[in-house]
């Protein structure tokens, strides 16, 4: 694993192009100029690991575009310490970012190949995320409660029993909808069964997947 001056120059300009189109958390930022993207692309998509793009990292998934795993991040206000479960580790990229800007990370994913690849990626990068293998709808009730809740595939909605895992001021971010596109919800729990919803936009997900599918 090599991360050389030309993927770092490669990585300042795909920061600048991030705050260009209007993430405005630095800390988020730095963290996509510090984390080698190309570390998590399978090695013939090496040379397009700094284009804002997704890109397939096996076992049909993808690993998100840099945009929209910094607006994700930028709407779960993550503070320091905070404990964060994820939905989706895919390639792990997501995961490290939230661990770059302080969070506590638990996440999960429903590949198995790809929970075992991202495990050893991440061992070898030094990046201690806590990382499960099973069906995210059902999130992990032994570490709840979370202070907040990354979605990142599509959900027809936000899943019952991983609004019960947030705490009473958790955010859960989640992408909203089963056609081609689907809704940014940040949602807000502030009581028992009381929730605040916002819509920030269209974005685009493969979709999030039951154990039995
Ligand atoms: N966060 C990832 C991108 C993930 S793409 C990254 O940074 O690379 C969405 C991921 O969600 C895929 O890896 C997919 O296998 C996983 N997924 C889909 N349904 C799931 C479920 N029910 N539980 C856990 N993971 C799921």
């Amino acid at each position: 694993m090599i991360d050389n001056y030309r993927h770092k120059g490669l990585r300042r300009k795909l920061a600048e192009e991030i705050r260009q189109k209007g993430i405005r958390d630095e800390r988020v930022i730095g963290a996509i100029e510090r984390i080698p993207r190309h570390f998590f692309l399978d090695s013939s998509f090496v040379e397009f690991a700094y284009q804002d793009k997704p890109f397939p990292i096996g076992s049909g998934q993808t690993i998100s575009q840099p945009y929209t795993v910094a607006f994700q991040t930028e709407l779960l206000e993550v503070k320091k310490g905070e404990k964060v479960l994820e939905i989706g580790t895919g390639s792990g990229y997501q995961a490290c970012v939230l661990l770059e800007i302080g969070a506590k990370v638990f996440s999960i994913e429903r590949h198995h190949s790809l929970y075992i690849k991202t495990k050893a990626l991440l061992q070898k990068m030094g990046y201690n995320a806590r990382l499960f293998y099973g069906d995210g709808y059902k999130g992990l009730p032994a570490f709840a409660p979370f202070d907040k809740i990354l979605i990142t595939a599509a959900a027809p909605e936000a899943p019952p029993e991983l609004l019960k895992q947030l705490k009473i001021g958790g955010m859960m971010v989640v992408p909203v909808g089963s056609g081609g596109t689907q809704v940014m919800m940040r949602i807000t729990k502030v009581d028992e069964g009381k929730y605040e919803l916002n819509d920030f936009g269209q974005f685009r997900f493969v979709p999030m997947l039951g154990n039995k599918e």
